[in-house]
C-alpha cells in the first residue's frame, strides 16, 4: 500500500500541473500555526534537515508545496543520497540543505513588502531513503497580535490564504505550542471553522519539554478539543543555532527520544493511558496513514473527475482542431518553410526584367532634370524645334556646335551621376522593403524577436554587398562615359519610348492643372488667378531692377486679392503650363521627320539619345546586380534562416517560439491538458487494478 501513496502524490503533482482547480485535487497535509509554534522545527523533524527560512521577521511569505519523495536504498545505491529538487527552477538536485534554506529565503524575500504574502506557491521536492512518501504545504504562521510591523491587513491575508488551503480534501495539521493554552490556538480555531467535526485535522502539540508532564498528558488527550485524528505530542527544538548536519540533527532527535523516556510513566506505552501519541516518529507514521487512507478515499472521486474532464478535453480536441496534432518543433519548421516559399515568391520580383525596368524609371527621371537643367531653361530651345530649325537666323555650323557641346555635357552628367552606387541601394533597398514586409506579416507578427533577427541578418548581408557591387556596377558602366554608340534600331525604340515617357509627363501635368482648376473653381477663376500671379512677378521684377540701379523702392502695400493658398496653386498651375508647353513643342519634334531619320540628327534629338544612354546603364547595371547582389542574396537568405533563425534554438527556446503565437498556444494546451489527462487516468486505472488485486486485505483505521 505504501506505492499507493507514492504513485498518488505523483498523480497529485501531475494533476497540479494541469490545472489549479479545486475538482482536479488530490489531498495534501496543510501545516498550519502560529508565529513560533514550533512549525519549521516540526516540519524539518519530520524531513531531517534544517532547511527552512529561519529570522525573526515573518520569513514564510509564500506558501511551500513540499513533496517528500522516499527513495529506498538500493544495491546500486547503497549509500544515501538525499537532495531537494525546485522544479520549476531547473536548478537540478541540491544536495547541499542549506544551500535550499538560503533559496527559500531568496524566494520569500523577493515578494515585495507591499504585498507582503503572496499565494504563488513554491514548489519543492526532497528525496531521500530516510522520508516516507508526504505531501505538506507549509503556510505563513498565523499573526496573533497585530503591531507596527504585522498590521490587521497581513493578519487578514494570511488569513485568507490559509482558508484556501485547509479546504478539502487536504489534511490540516494544527501545530500548536504546549505552553500556550489551546483555547487561544488559531491553527484549532481555523481548523473548526472547515471541519468542525475533526475528521480531517491531527493536532501537533509542539514544546512538550516546556510543559510538565502531568500538563503534556493532558493537552494530548484533549478532552476540551476533541479531534478524531488525535493529538500528537513532540519535542521538536530547532532554529537558535544554525544547525542542519545530520548529527545535529540526531542530537535533537536524541533530546525528543531522552525526554520521553525520562517521562516513560507518563508517555510510554505501559503508562495508564493508552492511545497517547508522542515522538516525531510516531508524527511521521500518523501521517502517512492519514495521507494514505484520505487518498485512498478520494481516488474513487477524482478518477471520475479525471474522467470528465478528459472527455471534456478529447471532445474540444476533436471539435476545434479535428485531432490533428502539432508540436513546437512541428510549428517553427512550418513556419520556416513557409518563410521561405513566401520568399521565393516574392523573389519573382528581382528576375532581370523587373530589375532593369525599375533601374529605368529611375534613369529616366534623372534623364528628365538634364533635360531640364540642360535644354528647357535654354533660350535657344527654339533652334531644336523644327520650326525653330526652318527659321534659321544662325549659321548651321554655328548651331550644331553648340548643341553638340550640350549633349555631351547631358550624356556625361547622366553617365557619371553615381549610376553604380544609387542602382544598386536602390535594389538592395527593394530586397529590404520586402524583408520588412514579411517580417511584419503573419506568422511573423507573433514572433518579434526572430523578426528582428530576420531583418537583422538579412541586412548584415546586404550591407556586406553594396559597397562590392556598387563599385562593380561603376566600373562596367564605365565606357560609356567617354563614348556611347547607337545603332538604327537603338534609335528607334529609343525615340519611341522617349515619345512615350513625354506623352506620360505631358499626361500629368494635364492632371495637376486639371486639379488645381477643380480647387480654385474653375478655368475662368484660375485664369484670372495667373493674370494676377503674372502681374506680381512682372512687379517684382521691375522692383528689382529699380533696387539694383540703386533706387529707394517700397514693398508693396497693397492687400492680396486672393487668399495665399490659391495664390500659391496658381504659381504652381504657371510651372505646370509652362513645361507642357515645352512638352508639347518636344514631342513634335519627337515625332518629326528629323528625329526619325536616325542617331545622325542626335543634337537635335537629345531626349531619344538620353533614353538609349540610360536603358544601357540599366541593361549592364542589371547584368552586374544580378551577379553580385542578388544571387548572393537569394543564395545566402535561406541559408541563414537556418542558421542563425533555428539551429541555434535549443528545446525550450522553440517551445518559447511556438507559443509566442496565440492560435498555437491555444492548440498546444489543449493537447497538453488531454494527453495529461489521459496520463492520469492511465494511471489511477493501473492503480484500480492495483487495489483490485489487494482488496481482500483489510483495510489499516
Ligand atoms: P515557527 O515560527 O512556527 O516555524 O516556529 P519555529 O519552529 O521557528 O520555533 C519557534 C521557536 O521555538 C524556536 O526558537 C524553536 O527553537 C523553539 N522550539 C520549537 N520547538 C520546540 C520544542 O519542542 N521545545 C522547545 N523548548 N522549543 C522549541
Amino acid at each position: 500500500l505504501m506505492n499507493l501513496t507514492k504513485k498518488l502524490i505523483e498523480i497529485r503533482s501531475m494533476l497540479l500541473s494541469i490545472d489549479q482547480s479545486d475538482s482536479l485535487k488530490l489531498p495534501s497535509i496543510v501545516v498550519i500555526g502560529s508565529q513560533s509554534s514550533g512549525k519549521s522545527s516540526v516540519l524539518e523533524a519530520i524531513v531531517g534537515h534544517e532547511f527552512l527560512p529561519k529570522g525573526n521577521n515573518m520569513v514564510t511569505r509564500r506558501p511551500i508545496e513540499l513533496t517528500l519523495i522516499h527513495t529506498p536504498l538500493t544495491a546500486d545505491a547503497p549509500t544515501p543520497t538525499e537532495y531537494g529538487e525546485f522544479p520549476s527552477l531547473g536548478l537540478g538536485k541540491i544536495t547541499n540543505f542549506s544551500s535550499i534554506q538560503k533559496i527559500l529565503t531568496d524566494l520569500n524575500l523577493a515578494v515585495p513588502s507591499t504585498e507582503a504574502v503572496s499565494s504563488e506557491p513554491i514548489d519543492l521536492r526532497i528525496y531521500s531513503p530516510h522520508i516516507p512518501d508526504l505531501t505538506l504545504i507549509d503556510l505563513p504562521g498565523y499573526v496573533q497580535i497585530s503591531s507596527m510591523d504585522q498590521p490587521e491587513e497581513l493578519r487578514e491575508k494570511i488569513s485568507s490564504l490559509c482558508d484556501k488551503y485547509i479546504r478539502e480534501p487536504n489534511i490540516i495539521l494544527a501545530v500548536c505550542a504546549a505552553d500556550v493554552d489551546l483555547a487561544n490556538s488559531p491553527a484549532l480555531r481555523a481548523s473548526r471553522k472547515v471541519d468542525p467535526l475533526g475528521l480531517r485535522t491531527i493536532g501537533v502539540v509542539t514544546k512538550m519539554d516546556l510543559v510538565t508532564p502531568d500538563e503534556g498528558v493532558g493537552i494530548l488527550t484533549n478532552n476540551r478539543y476533541p479531534l478524531h485524528l488525535g493529538y500528537v505530542g513532540v519535542v521538536a527544538k530547532s532554529g537558535g543555532k544554525q544547525t542542519s548536519s545530520l548529527s545535529e540533527r540526531a542530537v535533537s532527535k536524541q533530546t525528543e527520544e531522552d525526554y520521553f523516556n525520562v517521562h516513560k510513566a507518563f508517555f510510554g506505552p505501559s503508562s495508564s493511558l493508552s492511545g497517547i501519541m508522542v515522538g516525531t516518529d510516531t508524527l511521521r507514521r500518523r501521517l502517512m496513514e492519514v495521507l494514505e487512507s484520505s487518498m485512498a478515499s478520494s481516488l474513487h472521486s477524482i478518477t471520475n473527475a479525471v474522467q470528465l474532464e478528459l472527455e471534456e478535453a478529447t471532445y474540444q480536441f476533436k471539435v476545434q482542431y479535428n485531432d490533428r496534432r502539432i508540436s513546437s518543433e512541428s510549428y517553427v519548421a512550418e513556419t520556416v518553410d513557409a518563410l521561405k516559399a513566401r520568399f521565393r515568391e516574392y523573389a519573382t520580383q528581382f528576375r532581370k526584367p523587373a530589375v532593369r525596368q525599375r533601374l529605368k524609371e529611375m534613369l529616366d527621371e534623372r534623364v528628365m532634370d538634364i533635360l531640364e537643367q540642360l535644354y528647357w531653361m535654354d533660350k535657344r530651345v527654339e533652334e531644336l524645334s523644327v520650326s525653330g530649325a526652318d527659321t534659321k537666323v544662325k549659321t548651321a555650323r554655328d548651331v550644331d556646335a553648340y548643341w553638340r557641346h550640350k549633349l555631351d555635357a547631358a550624356s556625361s552628367l547622366l553617365t557619371k551621376s553615381g549610376v553604380g552606387r544609387d542602382a544598386t541601394v536602390l535594389v538592395a533597398d527593394g530586397l529590404r522593403t520586402l524583408i520588412d514586409s514579411i517580417a511584419s506579416g503573419e506568422p511573423f507578427n507573433h514572433h518579434p524577436r526572430a523578426a528582428e533577427r530576420l531583418v537583422q541578418f538579412s541586412h548584415i548581408i546586404l550591407r556586406d554587398r553594396i559597397g562590392m557591387t556598387s563599385d562593380q556596377v561603376e566600373n562596367c558602366i564605365k565606357p560609356y562615359k567617354y563614348e556611347v554608340d547607337v545603332d538604327k534600331g537603338e534609335w528607334e525604340i529609343g525615340r519611341q519610348r522617349a515619345v512615350e515617357l513625354f506623352e506620360k509627363e505631358a499626361a500629368m501635368c494635364e492632371g495637376k492643372l486639371s486639379e488645381i482648376r477643380k480647387k480654385i473653381g474653375g478655368r475662368r477663376r484660375l485664369n484670372g488667378l495667373i493674370g494676377y500671379v503674372k502681374e506680381l512677378e512682372e512687379k517684382e521684377r521691375e522692383r528689382k531692377a529699380r533696387r539694383l540701379k540703386g533706387e529707394d523702392v517700397e514693398e508693396d502695400v497693397e492687400g492680396c486679392k486672393y487668399p495665399q493658398a490659391q495664390v500659391l496653386d496658381a504659381r504652381h498651375a504657371v510651372l505646370y503650363n509652362d513645361r507642357l508647353a515645352i512638352l508639347k513643342l518636344r514631342l513634335a519634334a519627337l515625332k518629326s521627320k528629323r528625329c526619325k531619320t536616325g542617331p545622325e540628327n542626335d543634337v537635335f534629338c537629345p531626349e531619344v539619345f538620353l533614353n538609349v544612354v540610360a536603358d544601357k546603364l540599366a541593361h549592364t547595371s542589371t547584368m552586374f546586380i544580378n551577379i553580385e547582389l542578388l544571387d548572393h542574396f537569394f543564395y545566402q537568405f535561406p541559408r541563414e534562416i537556418d542558421s542563425r533563425l533555428i539551429y541555434d534554438l535549443d528545446r525550450k527556446e522553440i517551445v518559447e517560439f511556438a507559443r509566442e503565437n496565440p492560435s498555437i498556444r491555444r492548440h498546444l494546451d489543449l493537447q497538453e491538458r488531454k494527453d495529461k489527462l489521459e496520463e492520469v487516468m492511465k494511471q489511477l486505472n493501473s492503480l484500480s487494478t492495483l487495489r483490485a488485486d489487494t482488496a481482500p486485505t483489510p483495510r489499516r483505521q
